[in-house]
């Protein structure tokens, strides 16, 4: 996509062409809104100026006013979501290994003390600001969402997929836009439930709960676990706030309100910085022992 600098302003049916910086921020109600048009022919988007810092100024077109379908600014709305930057949503995957890779930085950053997580966050800041200073200023490029599918079921074969980014949220910190998301979930054991072919871990933080969910899908990925489950709620019992990390698709429970994640992938949960296998591996040599 390309972002819009130019404008037909038209008042009282004469048609100026006018460009982005030909507009005061504090003129634009009083004399423009409604009167801007995109440029291109035999197309009449209406615009709206959007004002950023930084020469980010840019014309947008109004919700209900799209381009005409010849025009170069034309783009076809895939989902409902669009953002300011954003085109259309695109289909993207995560690897194993940036699930392990997000879990086991939330378990790291779930165990320091509060006053190491302040310092982190800080360290974290600085290096973030310096990157910024010596980052060199590149246009930027309208680029479409990406949202990465975890569920075998909703999975489409989409060789444009690209690699997707894993967000990390507390139990406490999910929300609303959360939900049919990917997201690695991070959480103290709660209590755990084990059944044929499905298990629950329950997570808590500061009195929020979710319920993580393995069923079919996990298991069919995942065979090796079925029967482990269990030694999860061993640890948790001889292990006061075992940490539970839990990577999958965020949903809402319709009869608690509560989130929920659903796991589809064997890499999908750390116990406390393990996997399953390492803690049924080191139980069963125990109860072997005795
Ligand atoms: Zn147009």
């Amino acid at each position: 996509m390309v972002s819009i600098y130019e404008a037909f302003y038209v008042d009282n049916y004469k048609k100026t062409l006018i460009s982005i910086e030909e507009i005061k921020p504090e003129e634009y109600s009083r004399k423009y809104w409604g009167k801007l048009f995109c440029t291109e022919a035999g197309c009449e988007a209406k615009l709206s100026y959007v004002k950023l810092p930084g020469n980010k100024s840019h014309f947008r077109k109004w919700r209900e006013s799209p381009h005409s379908e010849n025009c170069i600014h034309f783009a076809e709305r895939i989902d409902g979501r669009t953002g300011t930057r954003q085109v259309g949503v695109q289909n993207g995957f995560i690897s194993p290994e940036q699930m392990k890779k997000a879990q086991r930085e939330a378990f790291e950053l779930e165990i320091l003390s509060a006053e190491e997580r302040i310092k982190k966050r800080e360290d974290d800041r600085e290096k973030r600001l310096n990157k910024k200073n010596t980052k060199k200023v590149t246009k930027t490029v309208e680029q479409p969402a990406i949202r990465v599918i975890v569920d075998p079921a909703h999975k489409i074969e989409d060789t444009n997929q690209v690699k997707g980014r894993l967000y990390k949220r507390d139990v406490d910190a999910l929300k609303e836009k959360d939900l049919g998301q990917t997201r690695t979930v991070t959480g103290r054991i709660e209590k755990v439930e084990t059944g044929e072919k499905s298990a629950l871990v329950r997570i808590c933080k500061n009195n929020k709960f979710v319920n993580i969910r393995f069923g079919e899908a996990f298991f069919a990925d995942a065979p090796q676990y079925e029967g482990l489950f269990y030694y999860i709620d061993q640890f948790a019992t001889e292990n006061n706030n075992a940490v539970f990390n839990a990577t999958g698709e965020v949903k809402q429970n319709e009869q608690t309100n509560e989130f929920e994640l659903i796991v589809f992938n064997r890499d999908g949960l750390l116990v406390h910085g393990r996997t399953l296998s390492y803690i049924a591996t080191t139980y069963s040599i125990e109860s072997d022992k005795n």
